[in-house]
């Protein structure tokens, strides 16, 4: 097996090893060579809007194949007013660009299923990150959402039963910020899901191309 087979749909950090879509930070330009997402997360959405202005323009890169993390967030200090001014700002963006979504939601998935729904509604919405087993049903039941895991799966007891339900056509993984190796992370979900490890890798490997369009 070919470590570039395993595919990493959100990392802050480049990968050499994996196919690894990378998180690039608003103070970074566009000279990595890698796979990018651009996105103002709901905790930087008071940044200044000339910063705002030049990380936008990596959009353009042909290596940029998602917007995000975008949401909204309801842990934080943020004004919920300010964070969906920039959610949707982004939104707009998405569809503009013709480009996936990397969701960041906490406890607002009405909202940003809302949203997404009127400024985005053609955009494939990729929850990230996505833990909450509770609301599975709600956000499968949203053609447009795409769920993505990531190591939680490891410790997670009811998200690990919740993944069972999780057709694997809507499945993405990833390794966010935390330091688990992914092939830690494909081992436990082909387990958990019945499946051989090379069957598993080829379904998220497809799934991948069709929504980055790679
Ligand atoms: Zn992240």
């Amino acid at each position: 097996m070919d470590d570039q087979s395993l595919f990493n749909a959100h990392s802050h950090s480049v990968s050499t090893q994996y196919r690894t879509i990378y998180q690039l930070p608003l103070t970074q330009n566009q000279l990595v060579t890698e796979l990018f997402s651009v996105g103002i997360h709901p905790e930087d959405a008071t940044i200044d809007s000339t910063i705002k202005t030049d990380y936008f323009k990596n959009i353009v890169s042909k290596n940029c194949v998602a917007i995000g993390e975008i949401g909204l967030d309801n842990r934080i200090t943020i004004p919920m007013e300010t964070q969906e001014t920039n959610y949707i700002e982004q939104l707009e963006l998405a569809t503009k660009h013709d480009l996936p979504i990397l969701l960041h939601c906490v406890n607002a998935w009405d909202r940003c299923r809302f949203l997404h729904s009127i400024h985005a509604p053609k955009q494939v919405l990729i929850y990230h990150g996505f833990s909450k087993a509770s609301i599975l049903n709600q956000v499968l039941a949203y053609e447009q959402a795409i769920i993505s895991i990531g190591g939680s799966i490891l410790s997670n007891a009811a998200l690990q039963e919740a993944l069972t339900h999780i057709p694997l056509k809507r499945l993405l993984l990833e390794t966010d910020d935390a330091t688990v190796d992914l092939i830690a992370i494909y081992t436990k979900v082909a387990e958990l899901k019945s499946l051989s490890l090379p069957t598993l890798i080829e379904a998220i490997q497809t799934n991948a191309n069709r929504i980055f369009k790679l």
